[in-house]
């Protein structure tokens, strides 16, 4: 049972306006927000929880090691694990929680037993949250422009020796015409660029296998967060991508907006 609460957090507070408990379930960025008990069942001496502060009186950190932790969050706030006052406390699930200086009591069981119920829901939409694609998108497409701008580099260094050569095959016999230029100028000249050309015409152009890389790590990284459909969700952007709001290959719904009430 415990097993599923691995890694989830939940704030513990008093619901600022009914005044009963609101607990905020928080596990990675995916988060629910379920109110227990009867308006203005919780003393003032509660500390508020707000979710959007991320603030309240205390935490339940539910840890890797299947270990629970009751943790309180402010230094006005008084919190009771079982009669003892309590900062920080590993805690075992018959334990009772009290809150505030009048010890309102909240057993462990009954957060337990709410965070339970909204878990399914909470993983579910962690796996089909897609807005870690944003990021792999914007690598890929600024992979490419950083090989389109070197190849667009190469191409105009390409240029150069054809441009010194075509120069001086017109240059030498003009000035040569002119002034007459002594035979070994001309091999020195004609020599440079020869050397230049074989130079950049033998440089490796690696511009295919980066591109190929690129594209390879999109393939298998670009895909549908559906972890039974996993398909490659083509070479489309990731602004557009997200206008389909489900994947097209298995229907599965995407969110996009995690915060949700
Ligand atoms: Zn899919």
């Amino acid at each position: 049972m415990l097993e599923s609460l691995k890694g989830i957090e939940v704030l513990v507070g008093r619901e600022p306006e009914k005044g009963n408990i609101l607990l905020c379930i928080n596990y990675n960025d995916v988060q629910k927000t379920p109110s227990l008990g009867p308006a203005n069942c919780v003393p003032k001496s509660v500390s508020r929880c707000v979710p959007q502060e991320n603030s309240a009186h205390c935490k339940i950190v539910f840890d890797e090691n299947g270990k629970i932790y009751v943790k309180n969050l402010k230094d006005q706030n008084v919190t009771f694990v079982d009669d003892h006052e309590v900062l920080s406390m590993c805690v075992d699930l018959n334990s009772n929680i009290c809150l505030g200086k009048e010890k309102f009591v909240l057993p462990l069981e009954r957060i337990i037993e709410v965070t339970l119920k909204y878990v399914g829901e909470i993983r579910a939409m962690q796996t089909m949250s897609v807005s870690h694609l944003e990021k792999v998108w914007s690598e890929y497409e600024s992979e490419c422009e950083r090989i389109t701008k070197t190849m667009q580099k190469r191409n105009k260094m390409r240029m150069i020796p054809m441009l010194i050569g075509g120069l001086s095959a017109v240059a030498i016999p003009v000035t040569n015409y002119l002034l007459p230029v002594p035979k070994w100028a001309t091999i020195v000249i004609s020599l440079i660029s020869l050397v230049a050309i074989i130079k950049v015409f033998c440089s490796k152009d690696t511009s295919m296998e980066e591109r190929k890389k690129a594209k390879d790590k999109l393939i298998s990284n670009y895909v549908c967060p559906n972890p039974s459909c996993k398909h490659f969700l083509g070479e489309v952007p990731y602004k557009i991508l997200k206008q389909n709001k489900k994947c097209q290959y298995c229907g599965a719904p995407w969110k996009l907006d995690l915060k949700l009430k």
